[in-house]
């Protein structure tokens, strides 16, 4: 049985207003044991709203929602099972800790605030120094959130977090509010103590790259809905929707019109010529409107005409060095073209160079 279950989900909200928003428009999708499932979208999609949902601490108005094979919520049966008696943990992205209590009250706090359960003494404190030790603060125990950093205060939240040792944990965007490099460093912690606990976390976030690092599996959201669900090398390589593609790594586009359909491959005309490219899964007929896709660092650059199927002249408006590649920016026709290369070296500002792209590198998407 899958660790979480949620079917045809719905939330509304009522604007001030009176206007009504969906916040969550019929999600329907699993989290299997020991998976590490990242929702991500941007700014409002309801990452949070749907989060809260599994928690208990939003109600739906339809559909369901059940834990460990067992029925949470169910708008058809009228069930619905308050939140202390879920078995979730939930780290927020404030690290919401208690100020006036040490690193050590706050950590052991689910332990004893949860109903029905009696947690003798020692070992509570038995596991909260495992916790504290796990996230590696255990020296900070007799400590107060006030003076601690962001990134140690973030370490104490994840360790009451995981304090209560539940097969799942819902983490609301909780390194959004940490510098960069701890950022980094707690992202590869996380990865290894999830492998090493076994829970299964379904992990909130609106950044890319995070969700990228983080997930075996990803759903990413658009406006309340699941706009596509799978591993990161699947989002990545095969998008399902242009909204997908976009919102997930740098990518070029082109907005034309089909011309000819073969198997799946496409013929696209747009305004700086044809380009082939293939279908991954989607449908479209002549004379539809479509974007025609690719990354840019599967594109070439050259001062010669190339022998290639897709191969546009266009003028190098800036090379950039970023280090681990440079990144050339050229005026394509209407367009602007990005292509990531190893070498420095190709072409300089100002020159004319030709762009060339494999057709199976290409992804045509319908304009949503
Ligand atoms: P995210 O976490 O992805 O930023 P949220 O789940 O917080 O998104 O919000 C999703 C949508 O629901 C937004 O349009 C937001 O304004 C709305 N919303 C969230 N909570 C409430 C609330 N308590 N009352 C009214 N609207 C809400
Ligand atoms: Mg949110």
């Amino acid at each position: 049985t899958p660790v979480v279950e949620v079917k045809n989900l719905i939330k509304r909200f009522r604007r001030e207003s009176g206007a009504v928003v969906n916040a969550i428009d019929d999600v329907t999708f699993e989290v299997a044991q020991g998976d590490f499932v990242v929702l991500l979208g941007p700014s409002g999609c309801g990452k949070t709203t749907l989060l809260r949902t599994i928690a208990g601490l939003e109600t739906p108005d339809e559909g369901s929602i059940a834990i460990a094979g067992r029925t949470q919520f169910s708008s058809r049966e009228g069930i619905e099972v308050p939140p202390e008696r879920r078995d979730i943990s939930m780290i927020f992205q404030s690290y919401a800790l208690w100020p006036h209590m040490t690193a050590f009250k706050n950590v052991a706090y689910p332990l004893l605030s949860r109903r029905g359960r009696k947690v003798p003494k020692d070992e509570v404190a038995r596991r909260v120094r495992e916790a504290l030790e796990l996230v590696g603060v255990g020296e900070l125990e007799r400590q107060y959130p006030g003076q601690m950093s962001g990134g140690q205060q973030q370490r104490i939240a994840l360790a009451r977090a995981l304090v209560n040792n539940d097969d799942l944990v819902l983490f609301d965007e909780p390194l959004s509010n940490v510098d960069a490099k701890v950022r980094e460093q707690l992202r590869f912690e996380l990865v290894s103590m999830q492998r090493k606990l076994g829970f299964s976390a379904l992990f909130v976030t609106h950044d890319q790259t995070e969700a990228m690092e983080l997930a075996h599996r990803i759903a990413v959201l658009d406006s309340g809905r699941i706009a596509q669900f799978g591993s990161p090398q699947e989002i990545y390589h095969r998008p399902a929707t242009r909204y997908v593609a976009k919102f997930i790594g740098a990518i070029n586009e082109s907005l034309g019109t089909v011309s000819a359909v073969d198997g799946d491959t496409v013929v696209v005309d747009t305004g700086h010529g044809r380009v082939v490219g293939a279908l991954v899964g989607q449908r479209v007929a002549v004379g539809d409107r479509v974007a025609a896709m690719w990354r840019p660092e599967r594109g070439l650059l050259s001062r010669e005409e190339p022998q290639a199927v897709n191969r546009w002249l266009g003028r190098v408006k800036a090379p950039m060095f970023v280090g681990s590649h440079t990144e050339y920016l050229l005026a394509v026709g209407d367009v602007d073209v990005r292509l990531w290369s190893p070498r420095s070296d190709l072409v300089d500002a100002g020159a004319a160079a030709w762009v060339s792209v494999a057709p199976e590198d290409v992804r045509v998407l319908p304009l949503d």
